[in-house]
């Protein structure tokens, strides 16, 4: 086994390769951008050398600086991981060219799979089944519109050289091709530097299901069985399992035998996958075949029960695949869940910020906790925004879906808006317990997976009350210990006021509107008025409680005892109840700034990001919907339309200016009725 291996990622995979080389007793370098100086993946390592700015362009994917780290430290082998240089012929081929060994395939074969349309040829040859569609050269805008026509709506173009599900858009009938194609152009040049398009039938209900292939140099290939990633939102994965509800062995042994076939087309060497699109009636096609390690190959991992990374480095050092197909079997069903920082109630918008509070249920041989953050660690604009990934194994589907439910209720992160209570919901859908997925899942079951999140419940707006007098109580006892007087009646913490008739208010905002719990101080806790309902009207609640030494709010809300976590920022709370979460503000009516009011028509940015279109101009009037201007942040475009009907009042910015979150785009106007 090699001495030393480079690992040229950041990140959940990093650290998931550094953990599988230390159980070998393999040391490893990391190399760090400036925002990851004091990132997870720095810490687990033996070494870590910097290697440029934030942007990945100046860090992770300079591939020279990379290997001069390596000579440098000695290391023999670069572990790509996904993402960044994985993919990069050129970058393996430079390193076979110096002697280092790329863990991964061939340059050859990672060009062979890199375009898309290339990759659909060559397919084609070697009689692996494919989606009807074009993937031809011509790129004329009359081509494509063209073979759209002849495919027959709807299509869905693609961009070549694409991945993540950028570059992609579905498009209904004609008369919306040229504005979706200029869209998907400007997507994929700025993702890929490339904007080639191919177009493809786009099946209405399909799953996408994917086989784990596996080959050495001595010839060897095998399937390692299929995962079932149909739970996508913006043709991205969220939720993955294997094996795949409902395979049968005879389908299995299908589509691994063409999963092998083309890995042999190609003269594959190392972990890849195949992507499949399994239609309704049985029929598979081809889609890509990515030539890395996937974000979910720890679901293959839990039901063959082998290391993959392992298996990678091993193939890469010249050994023979450790197991043969007959070898080989599935044992129990596995899930993930992708944890990303994002918004689902504003279309999985990607967020950032602090990750103030970051718990993650216990690991245990059944569940498997992948990250590369830690509580205080910043998600930024930079990269990828997943947070971690949650594996479990269960003896049968049922098991492992229970098992995910459980372990996703005891994820409690704040500071940040998360996908947490959106998987949950997914995790919990009759549909899916049912193994009824396909790739319009969460679009088809939108309304019950992404409910309206509404008022705060009389229960949450307690919890939020008795943080913010349990933290009171600390402070005056903090103040009281370290003042002269510590008998002083200033010190007392139990609501003791001089001529006051012991209750006093506490004012929260919530749902956009004012709400105000009156707290009354009793002896042993709180007597508590809470208002609740649509109209809110007003519940007493018992009330008492404590913080523990994690921080946790142990709470008795009339008779009944509650664990909830309140995290405060500033002026605003989450609390997380059973895997559900809520935002407040704490408020304070003598701090109210008069003439406050909303809608001023202001259209702001809703993360940082570049300007990349603007389609009005000043004084423009446009209806409610038509698309104002469009902004591409962490690489995918984000369209903001018209909130009414109305009129451009004014326009801050121009394509090509970089804007701060909250900066305001447009001044808009809406028309009075
Ligand atoms: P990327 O490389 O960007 O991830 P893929 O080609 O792997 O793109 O496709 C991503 C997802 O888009 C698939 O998993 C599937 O849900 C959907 N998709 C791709 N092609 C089609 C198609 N022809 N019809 C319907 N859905 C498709």
């Amino acid at each position: 086994m090699f001495d030393k291996v480079l690992i040229a990622n950041r990140g959940e995979i990093a650290c998931r390769v550094i953990r599988t080389c230390k159980r070998l007793g393999v040391r490893t370098v990391a190399v760090y951008s400036e925002a990851d100086a004091d990132a997870m993946h720095v810490a687990m390592a033996d070494e870590a050398y910097h290697i440029g700015g934030a942007a990945a362009a100046d860090s992770y994917l300079r591939g020279n600086a990379i290997i001069e780290v390596a000579e440098q430290s000695g290391a023999l082998a670069i572990h790509p991981g996904y993402g960044f240089l994985s993919e990069n012929a050129g970058f393996a081929r430079t390193c076979a060219d110096v002697g280092l060994i790329f863990v991964g395939p061939p340059a050859k074969a990672i060009e062979a799979m890199g375009s898309k349309s290339a990759a659909k040829a060559i397919m084609e040859a070697a009689k692996v089944p494919l989606v009807p569609g074009y993937h031809g050269e011509d790129q004329d805008d009359a081509i494509l519109a063209e073979a759209a026509e002849r495919i027959g709506y709807p299509v869905l173009l693609k961009a070549s050289a694409g991945g993540g599900g950028k570059g992609m858009r579905v498009v209904e009938r004609a008369s919306a091709f040229a504005d979706a194609l200029a869209s998907a152009r400007r997507e994929s040049k700025a993702a890929f530097g490339d904007s080639h398009m191919l177009v493809e039938k786009y099946l209405t209900r399909p799953r996408h299901v994917e086989v784990q292939v596996f080959a050495d140099t001595h010839g060897g290939c095998v399937h390692l069985f299929e995962r079932d990633c149909s739970i996508q939102r913006r043709h991205q994965k969220v939720i993955e399992e294997a094996p795949a509800p409902g395979m049968t062995p005879e389908l299995r042994r299908k589509m691994g035998e063409a999963a092998v076939n083309a890995a042999k087309a190609i003269g594959y060497v190392g972990a890849g996958t195949v992507e499949f699109l399994l239609d309704e009636d049985g029929s598979f096609y081809f889609m890509e075949m990515n030539t890395r390690l996937q974000v979910e190959h720890p679901v293959t991992e839990m039901i063959t029960g082998q290391d993959l990374v392992e298996w990678q480095l091993r193939v890469a050092e010249g050994g023979h695949l450790p197991l043969s197909q007959d070898e080989l079997g599935v044992d129990g069903h596995s899930m993930e869940a992708r944890i990303y920082a994002e918004d689902p109630d504003r279309n999985f918008l990607p967020a950032t910020g602090t990750l103030r509070r970051l718990r993650f249920p216990v690991e245990e041989p059944h569940v498997r906790v992948e990250t590369g953050v830690r509580e205080g660690d910043e998600v930024s604009i930079y990269y990828d925004p997943m947070i971690a990934k949650l594996v479990v194994w269960g003896e049968d589907r049922n098991a492992a879906v229970r098992l995910l439910r459980q372990a996703l209720g005891e994820v409690k992160i704040a500071g940040l808006s998360t996908n947490v209570d959106f998987l949950a919901s997914v995790a919990g859908h009759p549909a899916f317990m049912e193994g009824d997925v396909t790739t319009r899942f969460i679009e088809q079951h939108q309304a019950e997976l992404l409910p309206e999140k509404g008022k705060a419940s009389a229960r949450v707006l307690a919890l939020a009350a008795l943080h913010v007098l349990v933290k009171r109580g600390d402070e005056a006892r903090q103040a009281a210990a370290a003042s002269a007087d510590p008998h002083s009646p200033w010190a007392q913490t139990d609501g003791w006021r001089l001529n006051d008739d012991n209750h006093h208010e506490l004012y929260f905002i919530d749902d956009g509107e004012e709400v105000c719990v009156t707290v009354h101080y009793r002896g042993d806790g709180y007597l508590l008025e809470v208002p609740q309902g649509e109209g809110r009207a007003a519940a007493e609640l018992r009330a008492a409680g404590e913080t523990d030494h994690n921080g946790d709010l142990l709470a008795d809300v009339d008779g009944v005892r509650i664990k909830a976590v309140v995290s405060q920022h500033a002026d605003e709370l989450t609390i997380i109840l059973h895997g559900s979460s809520h935002r407040l503000a704490v408020f304070d009516p003598a701090m109210r700034a008069a003439g406050q009011e909303a809608g001023t028509g202001r259209l702001t940015a809703p993360m940082p990001g570049k300007v990349v279109a603007v389609m009005v101009k000043e004084g423009q009037k446009v209806e409610q919907g038509v698309q104002l201007l469009v902004l591409e942040a962490m690489k995918m475009e984000h369209t903001i339309t018209a909130p009414a009907d109305g009129t451009v009042a004014a326009i801050h910015f121009a394509a090509g200016d970089q804007v701060d979150d909250g900066a305001e785009l447009l001044s808009f106007e809406v028309v009075e009725e």
